[in-house]
């Protein structure tokens, strides 16, 4: 078991999906929880302390440089500093380069990169004053391959691996970590999304478009669950994961391996 007692962890987009699971994952391992996102809030409130950890949320919008400062803030203020940073949050729209609304580029870009270079740089200097801390970049398959139709998604997660790279970098001497990982598809709302369309599109059942979505990319057939991604941050949390540094760690049921 990893002990995350007396450490503060802030997951980004946390209310539902693999932020949650994750969020999940590391109040049962003790850490003090910063949830953020939309939705259900008091439901995912209730999951976090069911696991007996502490949990607030602050509903920063990651489009907004100035809500996330806020949000840092608060956490500071609340628990003294943070300890984890797990930059999840991420959205997706699928469509050609010549049909992408300019509006969805630049909301993709802000959410799932923008949005962690400015957790990052005002985590990294309390990270380094006290010489200790975890940076995990919850990039994609998409962050290390292309697939049509995902130009916004797949040039922010690549740059979100890029940012991985150089904080580790900046850090290589340090206590503090930072690794990026890259699931495959994991059944969240923002897949459901994606079934329901290809369903629509192909006039076939939501469990035929699901058959086919993964037959298309993911060999194992199966979804990656959240609460495996969960025990990989808690790696990476661990003494185990002192020297796994600037990874782009793929979890995706051997996509990336074809
Ligand atoms: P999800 O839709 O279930 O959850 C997304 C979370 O982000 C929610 O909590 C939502 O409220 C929050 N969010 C959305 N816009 C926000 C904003 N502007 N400000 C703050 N929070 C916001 O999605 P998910 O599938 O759990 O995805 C989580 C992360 O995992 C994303 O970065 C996604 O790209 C990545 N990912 C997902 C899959 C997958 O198959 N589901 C695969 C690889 C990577």
């Amino acid at each position: 078991m990893v002990n995350l007692q007396g450490k503060t962890a802030l997951v980004t987009g946390s209310t539902s999906g693999i932020g949650l699971g994750i969020a999940q994952a590391l109040g049962q391992a003790g850490a003090n929880i910063v949830l953020n996102g939309f939705g259900d809030v008091d439901a995912a409130l209730a999951t976090i302390r069911a696991t007996g950890a502490q949990a607030v949320h602050h509903a920063a919008d990651m489009r907004h440089g100035g809500e996330i400062e806020a949000m840092m803030t608060m956490a500071r203020e609340r628990f003294g500093g943070i300890d984890i940073l797990v930059n999840n949050a991420g959205i997706q729209h699928v469509a050609q380069v010549e049909d992408f609304p300019v509006d969805k580029w630049d909301d993709i870009l802000a959410i799932n990169l923008t949005s962690s270079f400015h957790t990052t740089r005002l985590a990294l200097p309390g990270m380094r004053a006290s010489n200790w801390g975890r940076i995990v970049n919850i990039a994609s398959v998409h962050g290390l391959v292309g697939s049509a139709g995902k130009a916004a998604y797949v040039a922010a997660k690549h740059g979100l691996v890029g940012l991985t790279k150089v904080t580790a970098l900046e850090t290589a001497a340090t206590g503090v970590t930072c690794n990026a990982i890259c699931p495959g598809f994991v059944l969240t709302p923002l897949v459901a999304a994606q079934i329901d369309a290809i369903a629509k599109r192909d006039a076939i059942t939501r469990e035929a478009a699901q058959a086919r979505l993964l037959s298309d990319k993911q060999p194992s057939g199966q979804f990656v669950t959240p609460e495996q991604l969960g025990n990989l941050v808690l790696m990476l949390c661990s003494p185990f994961g002192d020297k796994v540094r600037g990874a782009a760690w793929a979890m995706d049921g051997g996509w990336t391996a074809q």
